[in-house]
């Protein structure tokens, strides 16, 4: 009997240790610090970070060892801003008559892998068809496909041909009159149900289109197109279910009415001026810039036909002036949470936004820390994810080589792990 208990614990020991892997960071950005520290180990255990030790820890037997010494770790990425389910082209506004509910939820497998081996280990996806994003988050939970952890808004909510009405630009026979349960609401009342559908759906946390938007066919790129009180009711609401809200807008007024009515984010924020940035500061918003769906829509505006011609001078206009609106929002101060709109440019390229931002002014450090610590403070989840440090998940991605010197190096990522799972890497 003793001798049983004496073999039961040597091989629960063991067991132990086959669960603990060692990374050797020849670099670590740890999400927390403003400086990077060198030759670090990362503990890991199961799903979690142990501890964060200087120097190479040597390992015992059945310890894996990860060996990132010619590597800077990061926490994993976070993507305040994508659409799982699409990737735009020019045929876009032809595939919603052609594609069927299951089409939408292939996409989202196909473009959920390619986000996480990008190192995107979380992402916010902030407008689906037919809630295939809760779905998607559910199945990759479950371990059924791969891909980051998804917070989702499931459908975004909209007025009556608002920004994300999905019958925008139909005949009229086709355009039907979608109610709040297809994301479009009129009045206080709709507003709540809205919001209350999205919490029956699974959905995460709410979006909502503040003002026009640039993609949908209609005419304006920016007015405000929900009132004070409804905007409000979607806010109220969405507090009673614990959800957040992110909001697109483009235009001054629809900023102001939702920031005053305590939303969590802005999306885009083109026109923002001196007083909406003033005013996210008091309120403590978050601003999510996009630059690299401004910039793809501006591209795409000059080819002739690939817009249809209500959509044409709206990107035209407002694309290109997106990076520097974000950059007046981070001399002005303003919270700055990464994201990229991705499914406007393609699923994969998500790093490329981080080029821009740096582009425009910001350290390196601080635009990693945007997709880090600071998505994960807008997530509400930074006590869990965002740094690397004990007891949070085991989120890591690694890229060969210092992206302090070199920014655009987070396009490669070479490693990556997620709740203690490596999905990529190291690639020597
Ligand atoms: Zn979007």
């Amino acid at each position: 009997m003793k001798y049983l208990f004496i073999l039961w614990l040597l091989v629960a020991s063991q067991l132990a240790l086959a669960g603990t892997t060692l990374i050797y960071a020849g670099k670590l950005i740890n999400g927390a610090d403003t400086a990077p520290l060198v030759e670090q180990t990362i503990v890991v255990r199961d799903n979690r970070i142990v501890s964060v030790q200087p120097g190479y820890t040597d390992s015992r037997d059945g310890e894996t060892v990860i060996d990132l010494r010619d590597y800077t770790v990061m926490p994993g990425l976070m993507d305040m801003h994508t659409h799982l389910t699409q990737q735009f082209a020019a045929n876009s506004y032809i595939e919603r008559f052609k594609l069927n509910e299951a089409d939408y939820a292939l996409n989202a497998v196909a473009y959920a892998r390619k986000t996480l081996l990008a190192g995107f280990t979380t992402v916010r996806d902030l407008g689906d068809f037919y809630n295939a994003t809760v779905a998607l988050r559910k199945a990759i939970d479950a371990g059924k496909v791969i891909g980051p952890r998804v917070y989702t808004a499931a459908k975004s909510i909209a007025t009556t041909g608002g920004h994300a009405d999905p019958t925008n630009g139909y005949r009229r026979d086709l355009m039907g009159r979608p109610q709040a349960a297809e994301g479009v609401v009129n009045g206080v009342a709709e507003a709540r149900e809205a919001v209350r559908q999205r919490y029956k759906d699974g959905a995460d946390l709410i979006k909502i289109t503040a003002t026009g938007g640039v993609l949908s066919v209609a005419k304006s790129g920016q007015n405000p197109q929900f009132m004070q009180d409804e905007v409000a009711a979607i806010v109220e609401t969405a507090r009673d279910y614990g959800m957040a809200v992110a909001v697109h807008a483009h235009g001054k007024e629809g900023m102001k009415r939702a920031i005053e009515a305590g939303v969590d984010s802005i999306e885009h924020g083109t026109y923002m001026d001196k007083e909406i940035m003033r005013l996210m500061r008091k309120h403590g918003t978050y601003y999510v810039p996009t630059i690299m769906a401004g910039n793809w829509v501006g591209e795409k505006a000059k080819i002739d036909g690939f817009f249809p011609e209500l959509v044409r001078p709206k990107a035209a206009a407002i694309g290109p002036l997106i990076q520097e609106t974000f950059a007046r929002a981070y001399r002005n101060n303003v919270k700055i949470a990464f994201g990229t709109d991705s499914g406007v440019s393609a699923h994969g390229d998500n790093a490329q936004e981080f080029a821009l931002m740096v582009a425009a002014g910001m350290p390196a450090m601080e635009a990693i820390r945007s997709a880090t610590l600071h998505a994960a403070r807008l997530l509400r989840v930074d006590d869990q994810l965002g740094t690397l440090a004990a007891g949070k998940l085991a989120d890591i991605v690694a890229v060969q080589g210092d992206p302090l010197a070199d920014i655009t190096l987070l396009q490669s990522i070479g490693f990556v792990m997620k709740d203690g799972v490596v999905y990529k890497g190291p690639d020597q």
